[in-house]
């Protein structure tokens, strides 16, 4: 099964998580009763697993993927990046992915160590890499491609970053996974643009939940540069605990309880934004998980996209 026959007939439904640090972490998301057997209890059509720079967690990356093909309960996708790899070690390690009954992947330049200016490696950019799969496997894999709504933080322009995401579509990708956005208007035009520019490939739109005030702060700013609304910026400066999130000095029962009250609000907050997205010319909703199942599973069931889907 392609996740892509699935968007030809219903809007597709998904998650990421990433391969843990620690023995513990891979216990906590692998193990009987773990994460991942609470994802699955929401039925999503895959799970993406991240791929790290360098691909120094690719170990760990495969395990994950190699658990959850075996559970038979979703299908698994690897995200895949150029950092630091030659075609040779990328033949290598796509094949495993195949051997290994994983054939969806996400293709990517991947993000940039701090201090390199390219990727080192063989290929330089996605549509490199885009290519590089197509010609090597054909159509055994499924590829999807990321998205920025805003632009990427490197790009030129918008209207560059649009005309890369065109090349993508013609060196053969399936789909787009969307970065991070909270700013709806934006995304509605870059949606309107990317049409019109020819860019027909499915939509899933990536899906940050809202769970914490330093992690909002983090994603927004540590890698992506994406913007924060006025209406989410009220959700931080409401919640704010002094002098800051990152090194409060406040008694730590009112930390606990404004920490509580902003994930509370978080979670409702990122309701309104799926239910937004939704009205949308959209194909999918992929869920960044971040391994919490708890707080995603409150999330899916308290929006009800699972039974509206
Ligand atoms: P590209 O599409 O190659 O673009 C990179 C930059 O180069 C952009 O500024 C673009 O405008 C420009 N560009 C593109 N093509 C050309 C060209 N031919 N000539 C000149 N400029 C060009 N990173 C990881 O390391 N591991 C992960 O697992 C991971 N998962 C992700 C999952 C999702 C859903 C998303 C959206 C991103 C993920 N990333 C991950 C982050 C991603 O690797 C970074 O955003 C990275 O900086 C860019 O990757 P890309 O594939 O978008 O790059």
């Amino acid at each position: 099964m392609k996740v892509t026959d699935i968007m030809k007939n219903r809007m597709l439904f998904s998650f990421e998580v990433f391969p843990p640090k620690t023995p513990d972490g891979m216990e906590k998301l692998t193990k009987e009763g773990g994460v991942l057997d609470d994802l699955y209890q929401m039925e999503p059509d895959y799970i993406s697993c991240t791929y790290g720079a360098g691909g120094t967690n690719v170990g760990l990356n495969l395990e994950v993927l190699k658990a959850i093909k075996a559970s038979g309960k979703t299908i698994p996708m690897t995200h895949f990046t150029c950092i630091g790899n030659t075609k040779e070690g990328m033949k290598q390690q796509l094949q495993t992915y195949l051997d290994n009954g994983i054939d969806h992947v996400l293709a990517l330049r991947g993000d940039l160590p701090y201090g390199w200016t390219g990727t080192n490696g063989d290929l330089h950019y996605a549509t490199e890499l885009v290519k590089f799969i197509r010609q090597e496997y054909g159509d055994k894999f499924t590829i999807a491609v990321s998205g920025s709504p805003e632009g990427h933080i490197a790009s030129r322009s918008l209207r560059a970053d649009i005309t890369y995401l065109k090349q993508k579509q013609d060196m053969g990708a399936d789909y787009i996974m969307t970065q991070l956005c909270w700013d709806l208007t934006q995304f509605e035009r870059w949606l309107e643009l990317i049409r019109r520019a020819g860019i027909t490939m499915p939509i899933d739109v990536g899906i940050m939940p809202v769970l914490s005030p330093t992690a909002v702060i983090t994603q927004s700013l540590s890698r992506n540069g994406s913007v924060i609304p006025r209406d989410l910026a009220r959700l931080l400066t409401k919640y704010w605990i002094f002098p800051n999130p990152f090194a409060p000095t406040e008694e730590e029962d009112a930390i606990k309880r404004k920490l509580d009250d902003f994930r509370k609000a978080g979670i409702e907050y990122t309701i309104g934004a799926i239910d937004r997205y939704r009205l949308l010319d959209i194909d999918g909703l992929h869920i960044y998980s971040l391994n919490k199942a708890e707080d995603v599973m409150t999330l899916v069931k308290d929006s009800g996209i699972r039974d509206i889907i």
